[in-house]
């Protein structure tokens, strides 16, 4: 009983610090859209019409036909705490719902040679292009930054959590033996 109580928590503490992680990825994107001349990225319907008509309308891994409403994002830097990609112009991709399923966590690269072999160099270069175009820098170092907030709000968390939850056990054991 003790065992799981403690496997539950410690996953809490991650699913916790992921979700920080990616709250942090998205505000840090819209800075970064800002700071570079953007409207910070949605995407907005112009936003996605924009993502399109450079895409020629197509997944930009496998090259299916794709519209407004069948477009899924993918953000080539994955946005967790090992890559540290952002919600921002220049990392989102307009792709098919098939390839943002299969793509997960996978290097972009990677992914297209596997999907397309061939054809994969056209099309790393069209994403290469954007990136350019959008002036993201795959480079950006936020581990400096998202490392400790990881580690920090876990913690925090799970403190607040174990306080909370003694003064709930003793509330009860109190109720309880009032009605008793
Ligand atoms: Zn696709």
């Amino acid at each position: 009983m003790q065992a799981k109580k403690g496997i539950l928590m410690a996953r809490s503490k991650s699913d916790i610090a992921n979700s920080a992680i990616r709250i942090f990825l998205q505000e840090v994107g819209k800075f970064y859209d800002e700071e570079r001349g953007y409207e910070s990225f949605g995407p907005k319907v112009g936003q996605k019409d924009e993502l399109l008509a450079f895409f020629s309308h197509q997944c930009c891994f496998c090259g299916t036909a794709i519209d407004r409403k069948s477009l899924s994002q993918d953000h080539l830097i994955p946005m967790n705490k090992t890559s540290l990609g952002l919600h921002a112009w220049g990392n989102v991709v307009p792709c098919c719902g098939a390839c943002n399923n299969e793509k997960q966590q996978k290097p972009w690269r990677e992914f297209i040679i596997q999907k397309v072999g061939q054809e994969a160099e056209l099309r790393t270069s069209k994403i290469d292009q954007f990136v350019d175009s959008k002036n993201y820098d795959p480079s950006l170092n936020l581990h400096e930054y998202a490392d400790n907030l990881y580690e920090d709000i876990g913690e925090v968390a799970m403190t607040l959590i174990r306080l909370r939850y003694k003064q709930a056990e003793a509330g009860i054991k109190e109720l309880l033996k009032v009605d008793g």
